[in-house]
């Protein structure tokens, strides 16, 4: 895909979000590898629903800053999945409504963040890491993501948003959808008994999608 294309397609997807409700204001963050190895990563300040694709933050293969604005604050989350996954094309981060509220609750499973009610979420996802509550910004959040080894796709960042990384900004958009979506049927349903994915059936959605699923 040519840079032109796919600074285009960066915008188009924040906007698609922005206009969804799914990040608000000036929040959210989102960059993707270029095909020369380099990376496009929205600048700071920017709300989603006005990216424009000739000020993205451009960098070298080096990490260097070759044009465009000053990247997001949040630029060592994104890094540290890139540095960790090498099959991350993209990076989404959002401070969506219910994944953020659903961090909140005193019962989730930190190491399995989204309760197994739909077989989207474990393939687009596998097991999503809540992450503790950091100061935006602090190159800590970076540290834990490194942590995970590359084990791990997608993180919760407690009382923030999620981070989420795919093979390109298509899979990474489409995956931080459903992890949002996943959170907000687990509030939907939270309290009322709802029959949830049994252990088997989670067992035979990773192994028949090939998902990631570490024990
Ligand atoms: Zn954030």
């Amino acid at each position: 895909m040519s840079d032109t294309v796919l600074r285009e397609q960066i915008c188009n997807l924040a906007k698609s979000m922005f206009d969804r409700g799914l990040t608000g204001g000036s929040t959210g963050n989102i960059s993707a590898r270029t095909s020369e190895g380099g990376l496009l990563v929205s600048p700071t300040g920017t709300s989603f629903g006005r990216l424009d694709p000739a000020r993205l933050s451009h960098f070298d293969t080096h990490g260097k800053l070759v044009g465009g604005d000053p990247p997001t604050k949040e630029m060592p989350l994104h890094s540290a999945f890139y540095e960790s996954r090498s099959t991350a094309g993209a990076v989404v981060h959002l401070h969506s409504c219910h994944s953020v509220a659903l961090s909140m609750m005193p019962d989730v499973d930190p190491d399995n963040f989204l309760p197994p009610l739909t077989p989207y979420a474990i393939m687009k996802l596998g097991k999503v890491r809540l992450l503790p509550f950091f100061l935006p910004g602090d190159p800590a959040m970076g540290d834990a993501v490194r942590g995970l080894a590359g084990k791990r796709s997608a993180v919760m960042l407690a009382n923030h948003g999620p981070v989420v990384a795919g093979k390109d900004v298509e899979a990474a958009c489409n995956a931080i959808e459903e992890l949002e979506g996943t959170a907000r049927l687990a509030l939907l349903t939270r309290g009322m008994n709802a029959r949830i994915l049994t252990d088997d059936q989670v067992r035979d959605v990773v192994e028949r999608f090939d998902v990631e699923w570490d024990d």
